[in-house]
């Protein structure tokens, strides 16, 4: 499935519900979290709608590579420059809400709201 009418990540890809965009190419988008943790909390989601890390196969292996590496060119570029926090959160005891695949990147001066 390449998007999920439902998903509110898909929505947010496709531009009908507004975002703090960070970055965007073919494959990706990163946006603000609408609920930070922490100064700066990012989402880096793919644009297909791949809707937890159980769906992951080694196809997706360089997709993950990239949203990995992008992680941390944004939190570079967003000011960054103490250390942070790369989280995916995977099905309901790993505590996902939103099931459209998406690494939370997350730094910033302490103390934070979670973590
Ligand atoms: P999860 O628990 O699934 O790993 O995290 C989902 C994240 O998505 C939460 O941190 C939540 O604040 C964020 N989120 C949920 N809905 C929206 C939205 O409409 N816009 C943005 N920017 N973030 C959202
Ligand atoms: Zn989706």
């Amino acid at each position: 499935m390449t998007h999920d009418p439902n998903c509110i990540f898909c929505k947010i890809i496709e531009g009908k519900i507004p975002s703090r965009k960070v970055y965007e190419d073919d494959e990706i988008l990163a946006f603000h979290d609408i609920h930070p943790w922490a100064p700066v909390h990012v989402l880096i989601v793919p644009k297909l709608h791949i809707p937890s890390m159980v769906e992951l196969n080694d196809e997706h292996a360089p997709l993950m590579g990239r949203m990995t590496v992008l992680a941390t060119k944004l939190m570079r570029e967003l000011g960054v420059s103490n250390g942070f926090r790369t989280i995916v959160n995977t099905g309901a005891d790993g505590g996902q809400e939103v099931y459209h695949l998406h690494l939370h990147a997350i730094g910033g001066p302490r103390p934070w709201a979670k973590g």
